[in-house]
């Protein structure tokens, strides 16, 4: 896609700093990392989000990312990682081309992810996830 930042990226016209490849995939470093090691994982072809995505292309990425994942788990002793997708602005996607972050995470890293996590979280009762359950399963999207 013309002006997408992702894809000069994948064309090679805008330059950065990658640690894999394959036919449909790419990873490289993010340019503004959160910890030590974030890198974000792309397919190649130009995808705006997860509801964008085919399965096949999904499958790909989201597979690459487990062994990416791995490899910075022992080459980088991280302790965990964190892997997030933005799906949409109002899920703060600001580059419209699928990514998953790959966060690796320290003890010490002082991201405090978790704490805003539970900051933020809520209570909800049996009777109101229910209703919510039901609600969400009515709509049927398959492969
Ligand atoms: P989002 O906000 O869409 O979930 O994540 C986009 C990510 O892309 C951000 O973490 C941002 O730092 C990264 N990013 C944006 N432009 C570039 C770039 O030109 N090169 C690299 N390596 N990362 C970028
Ligand atoms: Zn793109």
């Amino acid at each position: 896609m013309a002006d997408c930042v992702f894809c000069k990226i994948v064309s090679g016209e805008i330059p950065s700093i990658k640690i894999f490849e394959d036919e449909k995939t790419l990873a490289f470093l993010d340019i503004n990392p959160l910890t030590y090691g974030h890198c974000l994982i792309i397919p190649k072809e130009h995808y705006e989000d997860v509801f964008d995505i085919p399965f096949d292309g999904l499958k790909t990425v989201i597979s690459n990312a487990k062994t990416l994942a791995n490899n910075i788990k022992s080459s980088l002793s991280a302790k965990g990682v964190n892997l997030v997708n933005a799906s949409g602005e109002a899920a703060g996607q600001s580059v419209p081309h699928f990514h998953i972050h790959i966060i690796p995470r320290y003890e010490d890293d002082k991201l405090e992810f978790n704490q805003w996590w539970q900051s933020k979280a809520k209570q909800a009762g049996p009777e109101e996830l229910k209703k919510l359950a039901e609600q969400i399963k009515k709509d049927n999207y398959r492969n």
